[in-house]
């Protein structure tokens, strides 16, 4: 069952996050980063793919510098509707901390094959059309880990900075990790 470890690790009467389904048919090419203030701050890459979030976490988040090639810890499917959490899950809760939708949008697979094989090969190489990532990336398996590449085409940048303060705020809000914290349900003021 692809959400199987993802419903196991999370209590749904204690977390915002959505339990979701898998949708084997829905055909929708999304890609999200969730900027993800947990224990370790880290960025979670998501792609639509076979109707699931197939999720890496990126401890340094993506980099448009074709230089820069991002580690990449593969972690568990995600349901399509978490494209949209963005919130505080609960101190004690599995991943608590806060998560801003960093970037979303739609991507195409670079080629003729198909995300899925594109993932059993461990090689995927997709075309990014988010508000902050933009262009070609390859994901590619070494041994146990994985790395995440930005081609060098026209919207590669090497003096891009994730953490730059232009870069700072949610693509579905427009909140900073700060705000997003402060207005969580039954917080005090
Ligand atoms: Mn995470």
């Amino acid at each position: 069952m692809p959400l199987e470890e993802y419903r196991r690790k999370r209590k749904f009467t204690e977390t915002p996050e959505p339990a979701g389904r898998v949708r084997r048919t829905a055909r929708s090419r999304i890609f999200v980063v969730q900027k993800h203030a947990a224990r370790r701050r880290h960025y979670d890459f998501r792609l639509a793919i076979a109707g699931v979030l197939v999720s890496w976490a990126v401890p340094k988040g993506p980099s448009m510098n074709p230089a820069e090639k991002r580690l990449a810890v593969r972690t568990e499917d995600h349901p399509l509707e978490y494209a949209d959490f963005e919130g505080v899950i609960p101190e004690g809760q599995y991943g608590a901390g806060t998560v801003m939708v960093w970037d979303k949008g739609t991507y195409e697979p670079a080629g003729d094959i198909p995300p899925e094989e594109q993932l059993a090969r461990g090689k995927i190489d997709v075309v990014l059309q988010g508000k902050k990532l933009r262009g070609g990336f390859t994901l590619v398996q070494t041994g146990g880990r994985w790395l995440l590449i930005k081609h060098r085409d026209e919207h590669a940048d090497p003096s891009w900075d994730v953490d730059g303060p232009e870069l700072d705020r949610s693509a579905l809000t427009g909140r900073t990790l700060k705000e997003i914290e402060e207005a969580r349900p039954g917080k005090k003021r």
